[in-house]
């Protein structure tokens, strides 16, 4: 096979371009997903760690953040404390979120809620006729600190003490204070207010002697007091009523009934905050007034309930490290804020609000895992109830943390399935495997298929090229001999009558040999054009093929050759006469001519079974095995053109496969080289 220095060229650059560069990358790809599970396992370790570090942090930071504005509120309300109830100059309060309440100590004092009169009465001008020399002594104490927790623990249980409900005082003086009530209330419902003002002023201005300021009554004047001022729309005074028994209420260190002292200024504060005529900025301070004194009381009311917790708390030691300590019980959850997070001797204890706690917890690791995904994890309230993540059925726990005391926060992580992973790589490979496969089997085609094609060009071309010169010189040989006779005769050099018989018979058959190659092409050509320019018909192949050998008979015995012919009748077959003709003329001609003297050519027409076979064997030169294939091609000849002596087109046994082909004929040939050929044609037997 002969490839031209350009062809070999394209297909060394189309190999090299497609394959080459193909396999490259098919290896590295190949390489990296083999390193896929390996990186995905190394990345979720990395990734595991960064999250974990992630989601510690995130509740340190959450936590630090609450301790934070704890602490500024807390800072606001050291700061002025006294203006929370400072009326006219008191202050909004700083709430926080997930805390409840929250109380301030100072060297172990109570320093909010501040529900006693010793801030107010320095503040306030009303007030001040009536602080007690007790309570600014009391104050003093307290501000200049205690000389051990005993005494701190003492001063404690009297505050908290003070504040617990006393019983009711009843009796013979309760039972006049009921009459003389009775009368007021009758005053009250007959619009006398003047005659009801004069009896309870009687009713106030002994309350020592009575007693009954410590009972639950003395809210009831209180509060028919304030009501008879604004009956009478004596606004003003009203005011000042309020305000003086508040600052009564201070003065005092028990408070007898927290819900009946609610209940006095709730009512009193409502009604006074309904004033028409109330200018905007009283409005205002009686408003806030308002609100620092419920939710005061309701920090007293909290203390008061969970008070051996509270001591516990503020007497148990403190974390020197931090500042901050959790206490967490059945009945609340605290912690406390101490030096270092607060400077000296302050100390704030806040009670959490659980829900409201846990959900800015929640929010703030929602956050954190909405950017982690695929990270099996749990993290775990009180050891069961699960607060985020999910527990998977079944996987190996990696490791297992507290992350939070107050809602007993425990964060875990799993071991994640690799399975999955592994699954989509085994995927991807096999993927790449065909693909890599595809391509390759491609492009060897294509490469080989691209070859075949540019040799077969190049071997069509060289072949017409052999062709028209073999045309050219077997046109030209017999045309010299009929030229030469020709012009011997036309000379009249040739006279005797049996000379001129004899060039006449040669000019003839030279003429013939010009006919038959010329036919042999019109044929070829014909066969080109294929069944179309058939005409079909049933025919008997041994009278076709008899006819051919009496043709060409004597050419062989001329050359020394012995012929056996065997014509069995009714050899029939579906076909065309003329292309019959040809394969069978072509057939024998070979036989005749590649084969030298004394050789033997056996022609034979018969049947067998359902065919119609036709044989020509000889015992001539033979074709080589590897040549077999290629003497069907167009214009193939065996050997070079030069060497070879005998004189032919290469289109024979084209002609032959080509007519074979159209009349669903098949040939097979058995050939030795130097001991001769068989080509044997079977076609279908027509009936
Ligand atoms: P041509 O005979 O014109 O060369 P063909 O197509 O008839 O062309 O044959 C192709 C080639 O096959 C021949 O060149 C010849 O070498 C070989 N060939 C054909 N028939 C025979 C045969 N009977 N014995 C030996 N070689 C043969």
């Amino acid at each position: 096979m002969q490839v031209s220095r350009n062809n070999l060229l394209f297909i060394l650059l189309f190999a090299g371009g497609i394959i080459l560069p193909t396999a490259i990358l098919s290896v590295l790809s190949f390489r990296n997903i083999q390193n896929e599970v390996f990186l995905a396992q190394k990345n979720f370790d990395e990734n595991r760690t960064a999250f974990q570090n992630d989601i510690q942090e995130a509740v340190a930071k959450e936590q630090n953040k609450i301790f934070q504005e704890t602490k500024n509120a807390s800072l606001f309300l050291y700061e002025q404390p006294q203006r929370l109830l400072d009326f006219g100059h008191a202050t909004e309060f700083k709430s926080v979120d997930g805390i409840e309440a929250i109380f301030l100590f100072n060297k172990g004092a109570l320093v909010y809620p501040d529900i006693s009169s010793r801030h107010f009465y320095k503040s306030t001008n009303f007030s001040n006729s009536v602080a007690s020399a007790k309570d600014k002594k009391l104050f003093m104490e307290e501000s200049e600190g205690f000389k051990d927790e005993a005494s701190q623990k003492r001063y404690l249980n009297k505050r908290m003490h003070a504040l617990r409900p006393t019983s009711f005082i009843f009796g013979s003086k309760s039972e006049q204070i009921q009459d003389i009530l009775g009368l007021i209330r009758y005053y009250y419902k007959e619009k006398k207010y003047n005659e009801a003002l004069k009896l309870l002023e009687i009713l106030e201005e002994n309350p020592h002697q009575q007693g009954y300021l410590h009972s639950d009554l003395s809210w009831s004047v209180n509060l028919l007091h304030f009501e008879i001022l604004v009956k009478q729309k004596k606004h003003q005074e009203a005011q000042d009523y309020c305000l003086s028994v508040l600052a009564q209420f201070f003065e005092d260190q028990s408070i007898d009934n927290i819900a009946a002292s609610k209940f006095f200024f709730e009512t009193a504060f409502t009604q006074i905050l309904s004033f028409e005529k109330l200018p905007q900025d009283k409005r205002e301070a009686f408003w806030n007034l308002r609100e620092n004194f419920n939710r005061q009381l309701g920090y007293m009311d909290i203390l008061y309930k969970h008070r051996d917790l509270f001591l516990e708390v503020l007497s148990s030691e403190h974390n020197s490290k931090t500042g901050i300590d959790f206490k967490k019980s059945d009945e609340a959850s605290l912690f406390k804020m101490s030096y270092p997070f607060l400077s000296g001797d302050q100390v704030v204890i806040a009670k959490i609000n659980e829900d409201a706690y846990k959900d800015r917890l929640l929010n703030r690791l929602k956050g954190v895992v909405q950017s982690w995904k695929n990270i099996p994890f749990s993290i775990v309230e009180s050891k069961d109830r699960v607060f985020l993540g999910s527990i998977p059925d079944s996987a190996t726990i990696i490791s297992q943390s507290h992350l939070e005391d107050i809602l007993d926060l425990e964060f875990t992580l799993y071991e994640k399935d690799m399975q999955d992973i592994r699954k989509e790589t085994r995927h991807r490979m096999f993927l790449m495997y065909g693909l890599m496969l595809f391509a390759l089997i491609t492009v060897i085609f294509g490469s080989f298929f691209m070859f075949r094609f540019i040799t077969q060009e190049h071997k069509l071309l060289a072949m017409k090229a052999n062709f028209l010169s073999s045309v050219s010189h077997e046109l030209k040989t017999p045309l010299t001999s009929i030229k030469m006779f020709a012009e011997m005769m036309a000379r009249g050099r040739v006279q005797k009558v049996e000379k001129v018989q004899e060039y006449s018979n040669l000019i003839g058959k030279e003429a013939t040999r010009l006919e038959n190659l010329i036919g042999a092409i019109l044929n070829y050509t014909r066969m080109e054009h294929g069944k179309g320019a058939f005409k079909w018909e049933r025919l008997d192949f041994s009278i076709c093929a008899k006819k051919v050998f009496d043709a060409v008979e004597d050419i062989g015995v001329e050359k020394g050759l012995t012929f056996h012919t065997k014509f069995d009748p009714n050899v029939f077959v579906m076909g065309d006469y003329t292309a019959l003709y040809s394969l069978a003329q072509n057939l024998i001609e070979n036989a005749i001519k590649y084969t030298n003297a004394p050789g033997e050519v056996s022609i034979r027409t018969y049947t067998e079974d359902s065919w119609s076979v036709f044989s020509v064997t000889d015992t001539g030169v033979g074709i080589p095995s590897s040549e077999q294939k290629n003497i069907f091609n167009d214009f193939y000849r065996v050997g070079d053109e030069m060497t070879r002596s005998t004189k032919g087109s290469g289109l024979g046994l084209a002609i032959v496969k080509r007519v074979a082909e159209t009349h669903r004929a098949t040939i097979s040939l058995v050939s030795k080289p130097g001991k001769g050929s068989t080509f044997i044609v079977k076609f279908k037997k027509a009936e």
